[in-house]
């Protein structure tokens, strides 16, 4: 049975004719500010899938264990390196077409050409905050010129997050440091007490955390990851200093009965989760607002079919291989598609402090499915984002030279 069976419906395909008559969008190449790429051979599985995307990411550091230190943030950039000059050599030789992401069905010329384009991906490198992260280990972070901020998981909050932070007013000095420094702090904005509703955890962050971190460090570049309700787009958009959000494509696309329609879909589970109507109401507008504040994250999380189709299903939408797709057609929808370019490939860069990228890609308007599933080693595969429903764009990929 597949998901639009059972589903009754299919949110990404509303009746009726498309509201631009756009058929093909150009913008910069644009950036994910909030990636995970895991390690080992899940990471060998995901990384072409963003690095023929994006040219740059802010990669989490949730590994187990964490990346703590710079040292191992520098070995784990090696490993991302490695890893994906080795799915750009195996996808110069597919075994198949079908093993090939769809931007690289085309003329071997141009797959070629594309190929060598994505070793260009600029892996962005965070450190993840614990208890015992000291102010040295923040000067060490700004001085290494590899590490672009520092994460902050209330502990327990999501995956792997059980090193997290246990109390944020302890970690004075640590902020202090980083505000100094210029180094922005990423935040998981949900409190994990086990007397807040898990719809809540986010709201009640704001007033319990957020709002005192923002008043007592009034210059710390705080960065709200994937907001989720309309009270985080409230602060952000409000909140003095330096503040800024990302937000996913399945928050804007997608409200809690997702994870309900028709049965209880662990595709759709991610954390912090899915809300109401009129949050994800909320968050679109904020994305398509305009404000530099607000900019993509995709937050894709890749986890194997078998460990989300389980008892204690894991947190987690892999949403890379079609990322941009399900951005424009939420800008879509809220008849925004021209405010794409600046959310997508503009504001994260501003405020990273780096500049835009000059090279620029394309979409088609193209209807294509996303596939149920894609393979991730050794008899594992994964269900991304939106697996079997229609998409009305169709990521191009670079315009350039060898475009043909
Ligand atoms: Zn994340």
């Amino acid at each position: 049975m597949n998901s639009t069976e059972c589903g009754g419906g299919n949110p990404l395909s509303p009746p009726g004719e498309p509201e631009s008559s756009a058929t093909r969008i150009e913008l910069p190449l644009p950036d994910d500010w909030h990636l995970h790429l895991r390690d080992g051979a899940a990471l060998r599985h995901v990384v072409l899938a963003s690095a023929l995307q994006f040219g740059r990411a802010i990669v989490m550091p949730n590994l187990k264990p964490p990346v703590v230190r710079c040292d191992q943030a520098r070995d784990y950039r090696t490993r991302i390196r490695e890893a994906l000059r080795a799915a750009v050599a195996t996808a110069h030789s597919p075994v198949t077409a079908s093993d090939q992401p769809p931007v690289l069905r085309c003329e071997p010329e141009r797959r070629a050409w594309l190929l060598e384009e994505a070793l260009r991906f600029e892996p962005l490198m965070t450190l993840y905050l614990t208890d015992h992260t000291t102010a040295a280990d923040i000067d060490a972070a700004a001085d290494s010129g590899l590490v672009h901020a520092v994460k902050l998981y209330p502990a327990g909050a999501t995956t792997h997050a059980d090193a997290g932070v246990s109390e944020v007013g302890r970690l004075g000095p640590v902020l202090e440091r980083m505000q100094k420094r210029s180094l922005p702090l990423l935040v998981h904005g949900e409190v994990t007490d086990a007397d807040i509703d898990v719809f809540d955890r986010e709201a009640v962050f704001i007033d319990r955390v957020l709002e005192g971190l923002r008043a007592r460090f009034p210059a710390l570049r705080i960065v709200f990851e994937h907001i989720t309700t309309r009270q985080a787009a409230q602060f952000v958009r409000q909140a003095e200093g330096p503040t800024a959000a990302t937000i996913t494509p399945q928050h804007l696309l997608y409200n809690r009965n997702a994870i309900f329609r028709g049965g209880l879909r662990p595709h759709w589970y991610c954390l912090p989760v899915l809300k109401r109507e009129v949050h994800r109401q909320a968050l679109l507008e904020a994305a398509v607002s305009g404000l530099p504040r607000f900019f993509l994250g995709t937050d894709s999380a890749p986890h194997a079919a078998r460990l989300k189709e389980h008892a204690a299903a894991c947190a987690g939408c892999y949403s890379a291989p079609h990322a941009l797709a399900l951005y424009a057609t939420a800008f879509e929808a809220a008849g925004a598609l021209d405010r794409l370019a600046d959310f997508a490939a503009v504001f994260g860069a501003r405020f990273y402090g780096l500049a835009p990228h000059t090279r620029r890609v394309s979409m088609l308007r193209e209807a294509s499915e996303v596939p149920h599933a894609l393979p991730f080693g050794r008899g594992n595969s994964i269900v991304p984002l939106a697996a079997g429903e229609h998409l009305p764009w169709r990521f191009e990929g670079l315009i350039g030279a060898a475009t043909g």
